[in-house]
């Protein structure tokens, strides 16, 4: 058995190996491996569109509902979810505390503590998350008066009651709120006009206005 010496190929240092019978990952070697692999990948910086209406963020193509408390819970989200941690670091723990700077700016200082290669190694960064205010398209339609529909709420010969008039217009925003919480972004009521023969419903979907009239 002969043992062929291997050398890092930055620095030509000899390489021990002997301690990792699985094989390296890399030809370099500790030292230039950890300073050649950050244990963690972060952007330099992130930018999260809400909508400063609803709260919605838009991420990829489209806007979503996420219910955010503040802007520092949605920082947080977008930070770490734009965080990479080198795939081979074991036992690694992280934090991500966020510090408000201004209304659109809020820094978040991200800490983790991993092994790398048998290593401990800790890494800070912080990434700062600009803050874009902006309308969703629903808020936009809802803001124009769009509706695809209109739900006529009538009783034969008299005004419906107001109890029939609340009625109608509770159960069409009932409607809209399971559609929502089932990720429909395109259901609601546009208007709502109280007039001398009834309700009139203004929906955005005519689909919405079927149901609603059923
Ligand atoms: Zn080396
Ligand atoms: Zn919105």
């Amino acid at each position: 058995m002969s043992r062929s010496e291997e050398f890092c190929p930055r620095c030509g240092d000899a390489i021990e190996r002997s301690g990792r019978p699985s094989g390296p990952d890399s030809p370099l070697c500790e030292e230039c491996y950890l300073s050649e692999y950050d244990l963690v990948d972060a952007p330099d910086r992130v930018e999260v569109r809400v909508c400063g209406r609803c709260g919605a963020v838009h991420r990829g193509n489209r806007w979503v509902d996420v219910g955010a408390e503040d802007y520092t819970d949605v920082a947080v989200e977008e930070v770490t979810e734009a965080l990479g941690v080198h795939v081979d670091a074991e036992s690694v723990s992280w934090q991500v505390a966020p510090e408000q700077v201004d209304g659109t700016t809020i820094r978040t200082h991200c800490s983790f503590s991993g092994v790398l290669r048998g290593t401990p190694v800790t890494e800070e960064v912080t990434v700062p998350v600009r803050i874009g205010r902006e309308t969703c398209d629903r808020c936009g339609r809802v803001a124009g008066g769009a509706y695809a529909s209109v739900v006529q709420v009538r009783a034969r010969d008299r005004r419906p009651s107001e109890e029939e008039r609340r009625r109608a217009e509770a159960a069409a925003r009932d409607l809209v709120a399971d559609l929502e919480a089932a990720g429909d972004r395109d259901a609601f009521v546009s208007e709502v006009t109280d007039r001398a023969e009834g309700l009139d419903l203004k929906l955005s979907t005519t689909k919405l206005g079927q149901r609603v009239a059923r």
